[in-house]
């Protein structure tokens, strides 16, 4: 995680100490998070697991392509957005996620993608439609376990 820190570091403005103490990360299959977070961000960082597993270049993309960091992140925001919908039944404004979105240092083109993007997911999660996975597993077992 230290080394992690620093990689971030060389890429963006963040430093090492910010790093370990405000940024949930995901690596591999493991998690860290820097303090006690909600099922939201979880589900979000599951989505990270998921687009690890399924592209050997994943960290490569991530850590050199705007384009493909946006890409990952607009997918795990849209799965933040399901769960904010699924748990308070409304939905933050899409500039809100599009301000979350700009510490990942995207060029100004893939923002314009991510805003159509939140706009469209909006849409949807407003209409009942719940598509990510990782939202749909996170669903499933609140349902079933949580007495909702
Ligand atoms: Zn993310």
């Amino acid at each position: 995680m230290r080394l992690l820190s620093h990689l971030a570091g060389w890429f963006s403005s963040i430093r090492p100490e910010e790093f370990m103490t405000l940024y949930t990360t995901t690596v591999g299959d493991t998690i860290y998070l820097p303090s006690d977070q909600g099922i939201g961000v979880c589900v979000h960082e599951h989505v990270h697991v998921r687009q690890s597993r399924k592209d050997m270049l994943y960290y490569v993309k991530y850590l050199l392509s705007s384009r493909a960091r946006t890409y990952y992140e607009v997918e795990a925001f849209c799965a933040s957005m399901e769960m904010e919908y699924y748990l308070t039944g409304a939905l933050s404004s899409y500039e809100q996620y599009i301000s979350a979105l700009r510490q990942y240092e995207c060029s100004v083109q893939d923002m314009d993608y991510a805003r159509d993007k939140f706009i469209e997911a909006q849409d949807r999660i407003k209409k009942g439609v719940i598509e990510t996975p990782e939202s749909v597993a996170a669903i499933e077992w609140l349902d079933e376990y949580s007495g909702r």
